[in-house]
């Protein structure tokens, strides 16, 4: 087969850049190329099948890596103006409670993937699905692609693999080691917008609670980032959407990395003091579990009692002292977990690494072969949870799409 653009990868990216890429250059043939059955199969999991599109508040401080994801998405068209108006999806902010969160107003993905199905379809780009591109060699101004079908020749590629991050939607990472093989490097990776893990033992008694609290992460005394909101504790690790927020860090800080949560956020230690000490008296006669048991839910009051004063929850109440009760207190308001590991690779929702900034120049063109491009989660950037990954392939996608299309145009190699 012989076309002007293939864009490997059937996912947000690949689509934003096959609508630009289209409407760029409309008698360019544009092909997706995407392993699976189907095209937009993650996308349909997205924000837990609501689809989490973009957000009303984006900042540097959402976007990490090597490339400057803000001023990418600075040039590129904003939610409103590519779902709202160029795909007819009306959107709605916060609609499950999440700060800032753009939703498709039915609150499902299908409605936005049928959306842009519609619109691949309108503009005439041609979706070749179970295939596979195994291979990329640069050929005559343009590429070779393989497949086990065959070859693909095209003037233009966009790759739109994605990362490593839950690899049942396609993703396995296998597209960046493709592009090493090819002298394209990546930056170190590792699970972002995932939980982090704590050692079992640790966390031992607490399977099960959640809590709405802040956590912290450090390095030695170093905080890099603090975060609030629910916290849930597993049998190996923590979640939540703000650990998501840090898992990231893991990238940079493996074997130093320490979380620090404040259980009680709402509360000053002398405030917290103050109302334990109340409940030792008002509770005299009752057993050390009922100190906190007013407070949290009782797994994490026995864990507590148990880890922090390395007492039997069933001694009396009146044994707690005042210096058990400071200890609590300090614990409550920075319990200290030691980061032992991130999490498989099926329990993420993105990837925090990939191609590198000093490989690509700012049309999202590879500096190594010209008429070659990428877009979102393969390049290293990583949002931060709440559709900051989606508008991230949306923007790179788009800008990716455009240039390839306007290389063509242009008559360039
Ligand atoms: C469960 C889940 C929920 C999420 N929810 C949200 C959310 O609400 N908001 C948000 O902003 N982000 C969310 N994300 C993250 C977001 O979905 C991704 O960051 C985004 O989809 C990345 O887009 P992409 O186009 O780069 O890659 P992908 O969407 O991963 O698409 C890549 C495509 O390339 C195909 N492919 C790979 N290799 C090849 C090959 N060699 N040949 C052909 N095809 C290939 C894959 O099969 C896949 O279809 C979520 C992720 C997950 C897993």
């Amino acid at each position: 087969m012989n076309t002007d653009i293939v864009i490997i990868g059937g996912g947000a990216s690949g689509f934003a850049a096959a609508i630009a890429a289209k409407e760029t250059a409309p008698d360019a043939d544009v092909v997706i190329a995407e392993r699976l059955p189907r095209t937009g199969k993650k996308l349909i999991a997205t924000g837990n099948g609501k689809c989490n599109l973009s957000n009303m508040s984006l900042g540097s401080r959402n976007f990490h890596g090597t490339i400057d994801a803000m001023g990418i998405i600075a040039r590129t068209p904003g939610w409103y103006e590519l779902f709202t108006e160029k795909l007819g999806v009306a959107c709605v902010t916060g609609s499950d409670g999440r700060e800032g969160g753009v939703y498709p107003r039915s609150n499902s993905s299908a409605t936005v993937l049928n959306a842009i199905r519609l619109k691949l379809s309108a503009l005439g780009v041609r979706e070749l699905c179970e295939c596979e591109i195994t291979g990329i060699r640069p050929s005559d101004g343009g590429f070779v692609l393989t497949y086990k079908e065959g070859e693909i020749r095209c003037r233009r590629v966009i790759i739109a693999a994605g990362g490593y991050a839950a690899p049942s939607f396609g993703t396995d990472g296998s597209m960046l080691r493709l592009l090493k093989n090819m002298g394209i490097r990546s930056e170190k990776i590792c699970p972002a917008v995932a939980p982090l893990r704590v050692s079992p033992d640790r966390l031992r008694g607490l399977k099960g609670v959640r809590i709405k609290g802040e956590i912290a992460a450090f390095s030695g005394n170093k905080e890099l980032r603090r975060e609030r909101g629910e916290l849930q504790f597993n049998e190996n690790n923590i979640s939540g959407i703000c650990v998501f927020n840090l898992a990231y860090l893991f990238q940079k800080y493996e074997g130093r990395l320490t979380l620090r949560a404040d259980l009680a956020p709402d509360m000053t230690e002398t405030e917290l003091t103050k109302y334990l000490k109340k409940i030792r008296r008002d509770r005299a006669g009752t057993t050390a579990e009922e100190l906190l048991s007013g407070f949290f839910v009782r797994n994490l009051a026995v864990w507590l009692v148990k880890n922090v004063l390395g007492r039997s929850p069933s001694e009396p109440i009146g044994s707690v002292t005042d210096r058990d009760i400071m200890s609590l207190c300090k614990s409550i308001k920075s319990l200290e977990l030691a980061v032992t590991g991130c999490s498989p690779w099926q329990n993420a929702q993105s990837t925090m690494g990939g191609i590198p900034a000093d490989c690509i120049n700012d049309e999202l063109g590879s500096v190594k072969y010209d008429g070659m491009y990428f877009c979102g989660e393969i390049l290293d950037v990583a949002g931060d949870c709440g559709g900051y990954n989606l508008q991230w392939a949306w923007s790179s996608g788009t800008l990716a799409g455009k240039n390839a299309a306007l290389s063509l145009k242009g008559g360039k190699k």
